[in-house]
């Protein structure tokens, strides 16, 4: 396993449509297996591929607590199959926009159907911050960030704070 860069938003990476996986072989599980380790080293809950500059439709996610056993999942062409009327708005933050977070309203609940690591359909259904993550997740898949689903002012805001900081980085000699 590696872990893999993650590409800092704004990126044209994070703007594309990911396309559909045909099958789940070695390769793909690999790229689960690095996304994973990824999101693991940077203490997220989740990670698309988008976000490691590949345009493919797989995510992963493990919403389980620091003191919990580790629940990784790892999905490739998940669909949304049935989600609640129950909207609920929660906070986000994304490994592609660091330090930033935001309210964003989306169904409490959702089934998902998806292929797992051994090219298996399945299908899952989520609540609360799991579902919350998986949404999120499956966003990136459609170049869409959170911040999106937020105020044009209160995006630019965020997005311009994230330019103002890479910009500093640069300036610091190595
Ligand atoms: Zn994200």
């Amino acid at each position: 396993m590696a872990t893999l860069p993650i590409i800092i938003a704004p990126d044209p990476r994070l703007k594309v449509k990911a396309k559909a996986v045909e099958r789940v072989d070695g390769e793909v599980r690999q790229l689960m297996d690095d996304m994973l380790e990824t999101m693991y080293a940077s203490n997220g809950i989740g990670l698309a591929a988008p976000q490691v500059g590949v345009a493919k439709r797989v995510i992963v996610v493990d919403v389980a607590r620091e003191n919990e056993k580790p629940r990784p999942l790892r999905l490739a062409n998940p669909e949304i199959v049935w989600a609640s009327d129950d909207i609920q708005p929660r906070n986000e933050g994304c490994l592609s926009l660091p330090e930033h977070y935001a309210e964003v309203e989306r169904p409490v609940a959702v089934r998902v159907r998806y292929i797992d690591h051994e090219n298996e359909i399945r299908e899952i259904e989520a609540e609360g911050v799991l579902a919350q993550c998986i949404q999120h997740e499956m966003d990136h898949l459609e170049g869409v960030l959170f911040v999106d689903h937020i105020s044009a002012l209160k995006r630019n805001i965020i997005l311009r704070k994230l330019v103002k900081s890479r910009k500093l980085a640069q300036e610091v000699p190595a």
